[in-house]
């Protein structure tokens, strides 16, 4: 996968991109990350970037002119070639107007072999840039951000954790909190921990020290039977779900067992 990042202030990414999973897939090949000054496509003498609002009002605006440049530089498909069904190229744009980002984009993301992520500043960018040259504007959630490379640094690590590969045991990654399936990977019948979550938050993990200042892990756990952690795991990840996000229970995929535990907890039928 390529990932190209324009920004006004290239060097935020200079060590954002540069730990963990993300530097790992980067050395392994598997995500190319380049991330392109705007400035560099400004002609003038000042390298001007922004400019005043038309119609009047506050602060300043990003100019059409750098972003469209710089994309036009890289070779990407048309707009209405990435609108096309099938297509494997996505230009987005970093707004707080956009779609919420969630792991369903992540996922939709991470099919992609090409992604540009257009990082806003000041009052934001020129609306033609969202109308004619990206295919998406995405939001990290509902608040205002200074700037939109925060937002490109989280899409690329989200995606990027999700690239075949990328983890080293891949099937961390599918039992997570929001993973939408619940399929499980091998099949090796007590493998819970290899399950999608079916979109419901994670379940508790606890390592050693078995007891820390007092404060034991629960019996289940250290007891071997896997027949029963697992069925600890989902009745503590439905229950972290009701109290911390209810909401996601309604898209759940929810076995029988599922409901049960649902109605022992709540103490009402689902
Ligand atoms: N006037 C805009 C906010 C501009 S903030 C509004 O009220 O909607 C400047 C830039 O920060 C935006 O262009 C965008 O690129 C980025 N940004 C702000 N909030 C964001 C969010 N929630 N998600 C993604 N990008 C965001």
């Amino acid at each position: 996968m390529k990932i190209d990042i324009l920004t006004i202030f290239p060097d935020f990414f200079r060590g954002t991109l540069d730990y963990g999973i993300v530097r790992k897939a980067r050395e392994a090949g598997l995500a190319a990350i380049e991330v392109h000054d705007l400035r560099a496509f400004a002609h003038d003498r000042h390298r001007t970037v922004d400019d005043r609002p038309f119609g009047g009002g506050e602060g300043m605006v990003l100019k059409p002119e750098p972003i469209f440049e710089c994309i036009e530089g890289l070779k990407i498909q048309s707009l209405s070639a990435r609108v096309a069904g099938g297509a494997k190229q996505s230009v987005v744009l970093l707004s707080a107007q956009g779609r919420r980002f969630d792991q369903r984009v992540a996922e939709e993301l991470k099919a992609l072999e090409r992604i540009v992520l257009i990082c806003g500043r000041y009052e934001g960018v020129d609306e033609r840039v969202g109308q004619h040259l990206a295919d998406r504007e995405l939001s990290i959630g509902d608040y205002v951000l200074s700037g939109g490379e925060l937002g490109a640094a989280v899409i690329v690590d989200a995606i990027t954790r999700l690239i075949p590969g990328a983890v080293g045991n891949e099937a961390s990654t599918r039992q997570e909190s929001f993973t939408a399936t619940s399929d499980c990977g091998g099949g090796n019948g007590a493998a819970d921990s290899t399950c999608g979550s079916g979109g419901l938050l994670d379940y508790p993990h606890y390592t050693r020290p078995a007891d820390f200042r007092g404060w034991q892990v629960p019996d289940v756990l250290v007891s071997g039977n896997h027949e029963e952690i697992r069925r600890w795991r989902r009745r503590s990840a439905l229950e972290k779900t009701l109290r911390n996000r209810p909401d996601l229970l309604n898209g759940a995929a929810l076995s029988h067992e599922d409901k049960e535990l649902v109605t022992r907890i709540t103490g009402k039928e689902t």
